[in-house]
């Protein structure tokens, strides 16, 4: 059986290679930030209602979206494909997630032209449309919205400049400091000033000495984003902003805390004040790959050419909100290399997201998502084992 569905997936995806293609272009044309993805929105409901999927517009939040295509008998594993396709300021699509929209819109008419030709598969389809993952949380906000309730699998893929199926990524917190102190003349009166702009540069330097201390895996990165008005005066307000990231949650929060430290230090030695927002709302997790599906994505990723890069398997590299869906239901988020060797948020790496290179990989990420789903609606004792792996999985945690 598996035979003959990967044969209708492939056929069907290769089939509507140039409207698939489209997708990526056209969203990559009009690069939308987060929550602000209007176009992106509207263009994938309409492409996936053509398709024949049951959508609903604006689900739960006004750029999410939620489209449907259940089997005959409206029974088996709910499995969800996710869709991201937020940009970033200035570089729009750097990340590639018109690409993720693609692989999405793909591995989803895949699976539907399997369920079509055979009536006797049992399981619904939900294609997930996830915004603003580049820091504004859309997935976290949609788990607390209740999005996942009715889903027993969660699957995405995304583009980097190699193929890992089960790559570690680390929970993260974002960051806003405010340091506060008096202006004054910089150069009748500097004495009667207290320098914000000094608190900021002394508080940038000390998390450039703590990460010394840090394990190799910690990430600390801040930009200064208010530094005063002139010159010539004492800046009384700067700001940073800043990201603060570790394997896990807690290992988070204990770094969390030196780096207040580093702020008070900061705040003491130029006689400012300061403030921090810590937007623990939403605060990623790090990703956890059910091993069982991990395994089955990346055999039908290698079978179809796309084998697994050797060497980056252990180190975490940056954040995503698909870490949380990961703690809520079983869920694979493998990356998948579309022939660059540009870093992921470059101008260079959103050129190649609209390379025609891309397309290739893209697809066969698409069609092995199929698979992976298929395997499921075919096989319910899979999903008994990934289920179990799942439970394994939050004891050790
Ligand atoms: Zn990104
Ligand atoms: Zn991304």
């Amino acid at each position: 059986m598996a035979g003959m569905d990967l044969k209708i997936v492939c056929e069907k995806i290769d089939s509507q290679r140039e409207i698939l293609h489209n997708i990526s272009e056209t969203i990559w044309m009009n690069p939308e930030l987060q929550y602000e993805e209007v176009q992106a929105h509207d263009f994938l409901t309409d492409t996936l209602r053509k398709y024949g999927f049951n959508v609903t517009k604006h689900y739960l939040l006004p750029t999410a979206f939620r489209a449907e295509h259940v089997s005959t008998q409206d029974k088996g594993p709910v499995v969800a494909v996710l869709l991201e396709y937020d940009a970033l300021p200035v570089i729009g699509h750097g990340c590639g997630h018109n690409l993720i929209s693609e692989a999405g819109v793909a591995a989803s008419i895949g699976i539907k032209a399997v369920m079509e030709a055979d009536p006797t598969i049992v399981g619904k389809l939900v294609v997930l449309g996830t915004p603003a993952e580049e820091g504004g949380g859309g997935k976290v906000q949609l788990i607390k919205k209740g999005a996942f309730k009715d889903i027993d699998v969660a699957m995405m893929v995304h583009p980097r400049k190699f193929t890992i199926f089960a790559p570690p990524t680390l929970s993260k917190i974002n960051c806003v400091i405010d340091f506060k102190g008096k202006e004054s003349h910089a150069s009748a009166f500097p004495w009667e000033g207290l320098n914000a702009l000094d608190a900021a540069v002394c508080f940038y330097q000390s998390i450039g000495l703590l990460r010394q201390q840090i394990k190799p895996s910690y990430r600390l990165h801040a930009i200064i984003t208010k530094g005063g008005t002139a010159p010539n005066i004492i800046p009384a307000e700067a700001q940073l902003k800043m990201y603060i990231r570790a394997p896990t949650r807690n290992e988070v929060y204990e770094l969390k805390a030196k780096v207040e430290k580093c702020m008070q230090g900061a705040a003491t030695s130029t006689g400012c004040t300061y403030s921090a927002q810590f937007d623990e709302e939403n605060c990623y997790e790090n990703l956890i790959t059910n091993p069982v599906l991990g395994k089955l994505f990346g055999k039908f990723s290698e079978q179809l050419g796309l084998p697994e890069c050797d060497t980056m398997k252990e180190i975490p590299a940056g954040s995503t909100d698909m870490g949380n869906v990961s703690h809520v239901v079983p869920s694979i988020h493998p990356v998948y290399d579309i022939e660059t060797n540009a870093a992921n948020h470059t101008i260079e790496f959103a050129d190649a997201s609209y390379s025609t290179k891309a397309q290739a990989p893209t697809l066969i990420a698409a069609k092995s998502m199929a698979m992976t789903a298929l395997t499921l609606f075919r096989h319910p004792e899979v999903l008994a084992q990934v289920q179990a792996e799942f439970l394994a999985q939050r004891t050790l945690k």
